[in-house]
């Protein structure tokens, strides 16, 4: 990945971080986008130590502003002059409630984020990749993107949206050296899942855990630096032909009927 410039959008801790980690241990220049200041800075001063010869940059923003997304884009090519991947990640669960209870407020701002936030990702960053004739982006699904999750209505519904998108990027794109994917994780344990858990079972979210792990194939939640070897696969050379797919990554879960 040396000499390659990889947005992570999200990169203050979960995924993204373990993403980035992933992808500055293998030399790749960083713009590390979130909307946690604070997290972004940790994030960054702990990978300047470990991987001095990658390149960091850090841009504070919602994705959910078009505003922030075009300034992160902007920032990226005035430090490194292109954009070779983009790792569409910021996303939240929102809040567990059946389809007539959910609070409409929360539903749109989880469409807000998790949808238009990797709309705008793509709207702004594939021009550039266009410039170069090289790019690939890997959007944030779910297995929430391939089936239904009881009382996460809108969180199903935005993560179908984005394996949508993937398709469509794939086709608009194809031609100018752009391959997107998506991902589909099941159950990470991210601080979002364990979040999750705490919805679940207040009391004892370890207890919600362990029930949670027993009916996945593999008997345990997923790690976070496992996500990000897929990730960085598919934002690197090595894949050359993989392109509009949605792919899960849950331990075989999603098979379960
Ligand atoms: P997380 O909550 O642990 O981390 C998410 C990061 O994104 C945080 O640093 C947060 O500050 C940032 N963020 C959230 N909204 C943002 C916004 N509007 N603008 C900028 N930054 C924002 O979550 P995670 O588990 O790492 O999840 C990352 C992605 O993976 C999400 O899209 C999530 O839906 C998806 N996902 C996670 C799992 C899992 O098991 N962890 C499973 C399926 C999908």
């Amino acid at each position: 990945m040396k000499n390659r410039t990889i947005i992570i959008t999200g990169a203050g801790m979960g995924l993204g971080y373990a993403a980035a980690k992933e992808l500055a241990s293998k030399g790749a220049n960083l713009a590390l986008v979130d909307y946690n200041e604070e997290s972004l800075s940790k994030v960054k001063a702990e990978l300047n130590e470990s991987f001095p010869e990658s390149k960091i940059i850090t841009v504070v923003a919602d994705v959910s502003n078009e505003e922030a997304v075009k300034n992160y884009v902007n920032q990226t090519v005035k430090a490194f002059g292109k954009i070779d991947g983009l790792y569409n990640n910021a996303g939240i669960e929102g809040k567990q409630a059946s389809i007539i209870d959910y609070d409409i407020n929360v539903f749109k701002k989880v469409i807000d984020i998790n949808l238009m936030g990797v709309y705008y990702g793509l709207r702004y960053v594939i021009p550039v990749m266009q410039e170069h004739g090289f790019g690939r982006i890997v959007n944030v699904a779910s297995v929430g993107g391939i089936r239904g999750v009881l009382n996460q209505m809108p969180y199903v519904a935005s993560k179908h949206a984005v394996s949508g998108m993937t398709k469509n990027a794939a086709l608009e794109y194809g031609k100018d050296g752009i391959l997107t994917n998506a991902i589909a994780p099941g159950a990470i344990l991210t601080p979002m899942v364990a979040e999750a858990f705490k919805q679940v079972n207040p009391d004892d979210p370890k207890a919600a855990e362990t029930e949670y792990a027993q009916r996945n194939p593999t008997r345990r939640l997923g790690q976070p630096q496992e996500v990000a070897k897929l990730v960085s696969f598919l934002l690197s050379e090595d894949n050359g032909y993989v392109s509009g797919q949605t792919i899960a990554i849950d331990g075989g879960e999603s098979n379960i009927y």
